[in-house]
């Protein structure tokens, strides 16, 4: 396996690491309710997806709507 010659100095590490951050998620409006959902995938509110109900819809009961 090839191995670096060098080892990166700690400002070249920062460097690289300073670049390194998350991503704001993009959001979509929901085509059925309207709530802003991710693209590609179903509607956390309504739990539609291309026209179709793939889920069920978030509960009051359950906030995460994992059972
Ligand atoms: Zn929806």
């Amino acid at each position: 396996m090839a191995l670096p010659k060098r080892r990166k100095s700690h400002a070249k590490v920062r460097t690289r690491r300073a670049n390194w951050r998350a991503t704001a998620v993009t959001m979509t409006k929901c085509p059925n309710c309207g709530a802003a959902s991710q693209p590609h995938r179903a509607c956390l509110q309504c739990g539609n997806y291309n026209g179709r109900a793939v889920m069920p819809p978030r509960s009051k009961t359950t906030p995460r709507g994992d059972e």
